[in-house]
């Protein structure tokens, strides 16, 4: 069985979103079985101009749901310049959950060294807690070599950083999910909703990893008692 979870959610706060809202994420989150949400939207700059809506936004719909769900706050922070978090120190450190995306890298020169890195150097950060759809770049599958993925797993284990099974990418690549559960890596089930229909859409995850000759009741879920602990 996955975890009633999913940390990776968008809502009003992101413009590429589309019906999804803080509020009704949380309500078809808990309709479709979930009890753990992380509302996640894009932190491209230092301190996102919503901030203060969104924590505000997300204080009410939280006290909502109390006992029924447990809503995290949370921000899907853009990797930049190889390796930087995009958002100010002091926003990270409000916040639940970071999950650091790659959203562009450069075309010319070593584009799979510039993955490695950024990869790498966002799971060192300490702020991570999911490394978001980590083989799509913009919509663009990267293939890096076997050795540079590994090195990005094993410091992903090390950390306690999860890769997500994101939804709404389909990613990440067979071959670098199989590595994943091979290196023990945690793995969380995401839908990285843009959409209210994407939520809650859990077969997908189960069929990916079945599809590798997995049991997905076998592999290393974050779980709701390790994200407890986490949060502390
Ligand atoms: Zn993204
Ligand atoms: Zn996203």
């Amino acid at each position: 069985m996955l975890p009633r979870l999913d940390l990776h959610v968008h809502s009003q706060y992101s413009p590429c979103a589309e019906d999804v809202s803080v509020e009704r994420d949380a309500a078809t989150a808990l309709a479709r079985g979930l009890r753990v949400l992380a509302v996640t939207d894009h932190g491209t700059t230092q301190v996102p101009e919503w901030l203060e809506d969104y924590f505000g936004e997300l204080e009410r719909v939280r006290r909502k749901f109390e006992g029924r769900l447990a809503l995290l706050s949370g921000m899907e922070v853009d990797i930049v310049d190889g390796g930087r978090l995009a958002v100010s120190e002091w926003v990270l450190r409000r916040l639940d959950v970071v999950v650091a995306s790659l959203h562009s890298a450069p075309a010319e020169g070593d584009p799979h060294g510039y993955w490695r890195r950024s990869l790498i150097r966002a799971i060192e950060s300490g702020y991570v807690m999911v490394l978001g759809h980590p083989t799509d770049v913009g919509w663009r599958k990267v293939a890096p070599p076997e050795e540079y993925a590994l090195e990005v797993l094993d410091a992903a284990r090390s950390h306690g950083v999860a890769v997500e099974l994101n939804f709404h990418h389909r990613d990440p690549a067979p071959w670098f999910l199989r590595l994943a559960i091979e290196r023990g890596v945690l793995l969380v089930p995401d839908s990285d909703a843009h959409s209210l229909s994407e939520i809650g859409s859990r077969s997908w995850h189960e069929q990916r990893i079945r599809a590798l000759g997995y049991d997905p009741g076998s592999v290393r879920w974050l779980t709701e008692g390790q994200l407890t602990r986490l949060l502390g």
